[in-house]
């Protein structure tokens, strides 16, 4: 992990940056030695229900894409004991653009697993996963060194801190599929199948992993968890908007004089974040565009930047906050040539399993090269359009709405580009 990726940002009430720059935090020693493993110990000593009402307070919305509540999506699952549930931990992180999870776990496993804890404690399971692609394979052992610390020092295992608890984690690498991280698909694949999305309902909270109920949340969504308990639902939810609780780890990639991670309180205003944190622009270049949260959500133009990042805001703007992932272009970035990838990957990552999604991404990838390739004239961009928006709402899985947006929009902002690129055929 390079260290310098992680950047300091102004604002004092922090989650994670603290513990980032804290030399050996991934070792127990250390950890405990800066408060872990005490909210665990608090945790203990309250009531499940008042627990379970601290993370409703803190408005601690899913932090993997979807941004659905925890503290409700807890609420789903049933509270009888003895009916067996799982927790799995999303840590697939396959959203081009993304890369905050594997510091959560390379550098505070520590954290991830105390929040897996309190969450197996709060909603009565036994067994927990971490689900965690296959590209990961370092951070993979960072968290099973840890795994195994924690074990010795009884915070997992059966009577954890004398209490009739019991809760053990697995470690599961996934083998890389983008798709694996839509939550039914990493469930197909946990159970050793092909990583097919489910229909829904049932939801996982209903029947899961094995047909039992099962909890899935993002790295970032458990690790907020520690604070939550030892500081209150309320103070996580000051830090944030009226409706987004909390801090958000903000991976900066593209143009910018300073890439990296920030974390910042929801709502942040996303031309702060480039300009005040990131400081603006690479060798001071005009801005093109702003993909905000990881490729699927759809792309923002310099004019629609003024904005509160927050899941609200974004899906009101007609984008999405998704993983916080933000991805800057500058005047020299081609938007034919970043369409051109975004297809390519789409096209490959299509599970294959609806008939909109598979034909779909191959039609548009072959139109989209046509448009690369200088073969047709514009009357094919509305055509893409079309096609584009022809795929949303007929999908099983997020991803074919996702591909539909993401294209139609690039399409439709960046329309002039693409004419004058069809146009100058010799260029
Ligand atoms: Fe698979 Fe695409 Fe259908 Fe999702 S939308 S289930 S990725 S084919």
């Amino acid at each position: 992990m390079e260290k310098k990726e992680i950047r300091n940002s102004e604002t004092e009430n922090k989650i994670f940056e603290p513990l980032f720059n804290i030399k050996g935090i991934e070792n127990m020693e250390v950890y405990e030695k800066h408060g872990g493993y005490l909210a665990l110990k608090k945790a203990f000593k309250e009531k499940k229900s008042e627990l379970l009402s601290e993370v409703k307070n803190a408005n601690l919305r899913g932090r993997g894409g979807a941004g659905f509540p925890a503290g409700i999506k807890w609420g789903f699952m049933p509270e009888d004991p003895n009916i067996e549930k799982y927790l799995i931990v999303n840590a697939d992180e396959g959203e081009p653009g993304t890369f905050k999870d594997k510091y959560i776990m390379s550098k505070i496993p520590h954290l991830l697993i105390e929040g897996m804890i309190i969450t197996s404690y709060i909603v009565g399971i036994k067994t927990g996963y971490i689900y965690i692609r296959g590209e990961y394979e370092n951070y993979a052992r960072i968290l099973e060194k840890a795994i195994e610390e924690a074990k010795k020092k009884r915070y997992l295992g059966k009577n954890i801190l004398g209490k009739k608890h019991v809760f053990n984690i697995i470690v599961h690498r996934g083998a890389g599929a983008y798709i694996c991280g839509e939550e039914t698909a990493l469930i197909e694949s946990l159970e050793g199948k092909r990583a097919h999305p489910r229909l829904k309902p049932p939801f996982p909270a209903n029947s899961g992993l094995y047909g039992k109920p099962t909890l899935i949340n993002n790295v970032e969504t458990i690790a907020s968890i520690p604070s939550i308990i030892n500081k209150g639902g309320f103070w996580f939810a000051s830090l944030g908007t009226q409706k987004n609780g909390g801090t958000r780890l903000f991976g900066i990639s593209g143009k910018v004089k300073n890439p990296g991670i920030y974390e910042l309180p929801m709502g942040t205003n996303l031309k702060d974040i480039i300009y005040k944190y990131a400081g603006g622009i690479k060798d001071d270049k005009e801005l093109k565009a702003v993909i905000p949260g990881g490729i699927s959500s759809p792309v923002l133009t310099p004019e629609e930047i003024d904005i509160s990042m927050d899941f609200d805001s974004l899906m009101k703007a007609g984008s999405m906050l998704g993983s916080g992932a933000i991805m800057v272009f500058d005047e020299d970035d081609s938007m034919v040539e970043v369409l051109r990838i975004m297809i390519d990957f789409y096209a490959h990552e299509s599970c294959g399993q609806c008939a909109p999604c598979r034909y779909g991404t191959d039609v548009l990838k072959k139109m989209i090269y046509s448009v690369y390739n200088k073969e047709v004239n514009e009357e094919i961009l509305d055509m893409i359009e079309e096609t584009a928006s022809g795929i949303i709402g007929k999908t099983i899985c997020p991803f074919g709405d996702a591909v539909g947006m993401a294209v139609g929009t690039i399409i439709r902002k960046f329309k002039k580009e693409f004419f004058d690129y069809l146009r100058d055929k010799n260029d």
